[in-house]
């Protein structure tokens, strides 16, 4: 079996001198999985490779008897997209080679070898700051506007378990297209809890796109189904109140003359 690392994930592991931060990556020693951890503070992590005990779980969230990389940071001031994607491919290739140490069989994922999808989706957006439906076009510029549309309604979120915050959520459009956001363009990345996904404390809802529950687990995404099952709610009661009693509306329902 191959074990294909995505670079994006290598990517959001890669981290700037600047930043005293770093990201590490830990393999399951099956060759099955791996989950990014970040960011780890310096100072911790040269506690870690101190110890040298690379196998035996570490003291920043990883799990026991997995193995951890260190993703070297990209030298810089200032955040630099064009270092921080040159050095991710080198700790991509320098992982895989680990790996092989290792006797896990490692590859390359399939997501674009240039340049993250996470950040495409941030130049693209940062670019037109806006919000479109893919039938009709329209188009919507604040998120709290595809929120407040009635006309708009979630209809899935779909999970990203490498990188939460590469999530998506996607709207149905009245005119029966669809509109999908970034989940990153509401919510901030957590960082304080870790991912369970996969593991035996995750009720996998994360792994069915139209399940819009929340989930009970203390894990890094579970705040991601919180905001959409309220998002879900949000739009129950604002059908509700468009019922002929309400005023709120003004007069753009109201018959004129
Ligand atoms: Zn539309």
């Amino acid at each position: 079996m191959t074990l294909r690392i995505q670079l994006k994930a290598i990517y959001r592991a890669t981290l700037g001198t600047h930043t005293g931060n770093e990201g590490w990556i830990g393999v399951d020693p099956s060759g099955k999985a791996y989950h990014v951890i970040v960011p780890v503070d310096t100072q911790i992590a040269r506690g870690v490779m101190a110890c040298n005990r690379p196998t035996d779980g570490t003291p920043f969230g990883g799990y026991s008897n997995w193995i951890y990389f260190r993703c070297q940071p990209y030298d810089s001031d200032v955040e630099d997209e064009t270092l921080r994607i040159e050095q991710a491919k080198k700790n991509l290739s320098s992982i895989l080679i680990k790996l092989s140490q290792y006797g896990i069989d490692a590859q390359p994922g399939y997501d674009q070898p240039v340049t993250s999808q996470a950040s495409i989706n941030t130049q693209i957006l940062a670019k037109i700051k806006r919000i479109f439906c893919t039938r009709c076009h329209r188009s919507w510029i604040h998120p709290h506007e595809v929120l407040k549309d009635p006309d708009l309604w979630l209809l899935n979120y779909r999970a990203d378990v490498d990188d939460f915050n590469n999530g998506v959520y996607v709207f149905q459009h009245a005119c029966g297209g669809k509109v999908e956001v970034p989940v990153w363009v509401f919510i901030k990345p957590q960082v304080k809890t870790k991912s369970l996904a996969g593991l035996q404390a995750c009720p996998g809802l994360c792994y069915y796109e139209t399940s819009l529950k929340p989930c009970k687990a203390t894990c890094e995404g579970s705040t991601y189904r919180t905001v959409a099952y309220k998002m879900t709610s949000r739009h129950a009661r604002r059908v509700d109140s468009t019922g002929p009693d309400k005023n709120e509306t003004g007069g753009k329902y109201n018959p004129v003359g």
